[in-house]
């Protein structure tokens, strides 16, 4: 046996049953560059899945490295709790600096625990402790975490201070209609509940949303829907609470998502791409609601001096070298190519996303409009009358795809969303090789 699979074995029986990426992808990392990922096995992949949406720049960017070195070899103390710092002003200066405009004017910003989840928690308690009340806003197919207030607000979670409204998803959208007359109805059915006293739902403390969907299975949200959602939320005093912490730092083809609608949020939840690969939460929010009492939120990790440097850099990089518009131009390519898998192949419901976060839908094939077909008035006829999740033909493209050196994630209600999360650095010749892959595991699990 070897030490590959010998690694593989033992951490399988001595880890937690909960552990979920080490069970679709048996790889035992030891070197990466780029997109690029070796394993101990010596088996090279191409990572669509970057650390699931951390890595803008991909594994192990020379800016990012050497801004780590930098803070080592300088002798600076790792641990600083919440001090400030010359490599936390730097990244203070930078991250505000990328803010929507007319945010980042008024804006104040909380260093959080590690994780992506600990800002959500820190933001819902912000909006509680702002306005003082408790309710929250939340969609069906949200993701915002793993702890107990953020898993309240996401997708299955059911809390009596939690109102779920309908996230207007195109594909199965739940009114049974996508696109904009979906956003159109789930905008007024928000309105009735809010201003009905009957609906039982009292004025909340805040709505948090994500302007794309990510571990939902890739919604994004229709811009109207989003400026909808700013005007209700505005006319009753109710903060809005923009989760990018997957969509940030360039992924949907802006800087931030809530850019693509001109959405001014009042509080963002950042995470994943700003700590440049390492872990880094940070919530910033309009200055009226820093109404915080020294000490009601705090923590011991909030100060993690290499995160913030790699973060530093990471922003910068994105921000200097247009890397936002770089993911928009290659995910309209992407989108443009696989969208054409829609027609070719019945189990492919739906292709969608923004910029370089891109979900390929896959359903049960049996039944669907009889023999293939390259007509696309028949692909359109799929997307508007959907068909089954098929998660076991999801898993069956994801293991094609790894047999071909291609790592890509599954999401979605039913895990039934092929995920692509290519670092923004991605170049040219690597996209095309990324989608001659898909395509072939697709065909492969066709066959
Ligand atoms: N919000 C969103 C939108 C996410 O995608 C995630 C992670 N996938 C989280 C919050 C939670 O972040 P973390 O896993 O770092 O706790």
């Amino acid at each position: 046996r070897t030490a590959h699979e010998d690694i593989l074995r033992r951490q399988s029986a001595r880890e937690s049953a909960a552990r979920t990426y080490a069970r679709a992808l048996p790889i035992v990392p030891v070197r990466a560059r780029g997109l690029t990922i070796e394993g101990a096995d010596g088996r090279r992949y191409l990572d669509c899945l970057s650390g699931a949406g951390t890595l803008a720049l991909g594994h192990n960017h020379p800016v990012v490295l050497e801004a780590i070195r930098k803070v080592l070899d300088s002798g600076a103390p790792l641990h600083v709790l919440d001090m400030a710092t010359p490599v936390k002003d730097a990244f203070t200066t930078e991250l505000l600096r990328t803010l929507p405009p007319g945010f980042a004017d008024h804006a104040r910003v909380q260093f959080c625990g590690p994780a992506g989840t600990d800002a959500v928690e820190a933001a819902l308690k912000l909006v509680r402790v702002a306005t003082g009340r408790s309710g929250i806003l939340a969609f069906t197919g949200a993701y915002h975490g793993m702890t107990t207030g953020a898993l309240e607000v996401s997708g299955g979670a059911t809390d009596v201070r939690v109102a779920r409204l309908p996230y207007p998803q195109d594909y199965r959208c739940p009114f049974g209609i996508g696109g904009e007359r979906g956003a159109e109805l789930g905008a007024r059915w928000t309105e009735s509940l809010l201003d009905d006293a009957k609906s039982g739902v009292s004025l909340p403390a805040g709505m948090i949303l994500e302007p794309v969907q990510g571990e939902g299975g890739v919604n994004p949200a229709p811009d109207a829907w989003m400026r909808r959602m700013r005007k209700i939320t505005e006319a009753r005093s109710i903060p809005l609470i923009a989760d990018e912490v997957q969509t940030g730092v360039g992924r949907t083809g802006r800087f931030w998502a809530v850019e693509h609608s001109g959405v001014v949020p009042d509080v963002m939840v950042l995470s994943k791409a700003i700590g440049g690969s390492l872990p880094l939460a940070v919530v910033v929010y309009r200055d009226d609601l820093d109404v915080w009492q020294p000490g009601a939120h705090a923590g011991t990790f909030r100060g993690n001096q290499l995160a913030m440097a790699a973060g530093t850099a990471t922003l910068a990089h994105v921000r200097e070298n247009g890397l936002a518009e770089r993911a928009d131009a290659l995910g309209t390519r992407m989108l443009t190519q696989l969208g054409s898998l829609v027609a070719e192949f019945p189990f492919i419901g739906d292709v969608r996303g923004r910029g370089l976060m891109i979900g390929i839908e896959i359903v049960e094939a049996d039944g669907a409009n009889g023999p293939m077909s390259q007509d696309s008035a028949t692909a359109d006829a799929r997307r508007a009358s959907p068909l089954p999740a098929a998660p076991a033909l999801a898993a069956a493209v994801q293991r094609e795809c790894l047999r071909r050196g291609l790592i890509v994630e599954l999401g979605g209600r039913h895990a039934s969303v092929v995920r692509l999360l290519p670092p923004l650095t991605i170049t040219d010749e690597q996209t095309s090789a990324v989608l001659d892959r898909l395509a072939d595991a697709v065909t492969a699990v066709a066959r």
